[in-house]
């Protein structure tokens, strides 16, 4: 059997990048997966496809982490569709790089919508069926700690409040047997922060490892927390980030 047989898991934002690896790496290790997108529909059929071709079982569903509504029906249709939801890994995320000053209220508004309203609300909505044994797995940011260069003040902040929304749950729900935890990547090679060109070589200079990540290097650690051998991690930030934050 392996660690997460009978289990079931929703990860936003797993069409692409990190999400799209911890969705293939949960399924890899027993769970049925549903996964959220927005624009994407290729690349989320593409993760069902492969985790199809791999033995598994897989649900795609457009929901835009903004919008309440979709992100509710997207928990309560993958808790109906695989009849129990066990593990929610907050993973839709986005990112604005400019200084504080130069921040819109338009782009202030989205990214705290998607990063911390979207988290808000599928949290809500999957505590109604998520029980003993239960997972919340927030995927925040090395930059919610120490915000190491000028110009990401506003998308840090919103990976700050996930770390203090994910202590504060932890006492809330630990009495009910599930956890909470925060993953926090450092910089990890995808669309929203390519591994080369413009920017990577000056990024490696703050990364001990000097390199970007790998998705695969930050949905071990997820996978980690899903599983029966993370039963007493709770309310922490686990930071998987090359040693950036050091
Ligand atoms: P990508 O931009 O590469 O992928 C984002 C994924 O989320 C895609 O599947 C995308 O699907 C989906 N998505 C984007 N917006 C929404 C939305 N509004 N609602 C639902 N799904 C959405 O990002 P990463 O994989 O790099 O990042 C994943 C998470 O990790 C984010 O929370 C990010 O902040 C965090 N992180 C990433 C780091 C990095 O270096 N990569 C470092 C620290 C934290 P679609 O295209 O269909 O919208």
């Amino acid at each position: 059997m392996s660690k997460l047989t009978n289990k079931v898991a929703l990860v936003t934002g797993g069409s692409r990048g990190i999400g799209a690896a911890i969705a293939k790496r949960l399924a890899a290790d027993g769970a049925s997966v549903a996964l959220t997108y927005t624009k994407g529909k290729e690349p989320a059929d593409a993760v069902v496809k492969a985790i199809e071709a791999a033995g598994g079982k897989a649900l795609a569903i457009q929901a835009d982490s903004a919008d309440a509504d979709a992100v509710t029906k997207a928990v309560n249709q993958a808790a109906k569709h695989f009849g129990r939801l066990d593990i929610l890994v907050n993973n839709a995320g986005i990112a604005a790089g400019s200084t504080l000053e130069a921040t819109s209220l338009e782009d202030f508004d989205r990214l705290y919508a998607v990063n911390v309203r979207g988290t808000f609300v599928a949290i809500q909505a999957a505590l109604k069926h998520i029980g003993d044994g239960g997972r919340i797995i927030n995927i925040g940011s090395c930059l919610g700690e120490r915000v190491a260069f000028p110009g990401v003040t506003a998308y840090s902040s919103t990976k700050g409040a996930i770390k203090i929304l994910t202590q504060g749950l932890s006492r809330e729900v630990g009495g009910r047997g599930i956890t909470v935890n925060n993953v926090q990547p450092g910089p990890i090679d995808t669309d929203m922060n390519p591994g080369k060109g413009d920017g990577a070589a000056g990024m490696h200079a703050m990364i001990p490892i000097g390199r970007h990540g790998h998705v695969d290097e930050l949905a071990a650690m997820v996978a980690f927390v899903a599983s029966p051998d993370a039963s007493f991690a709770n309310g922490a930030s686990l930071t998987v980030d090359g040693g950036t934050n050091a």
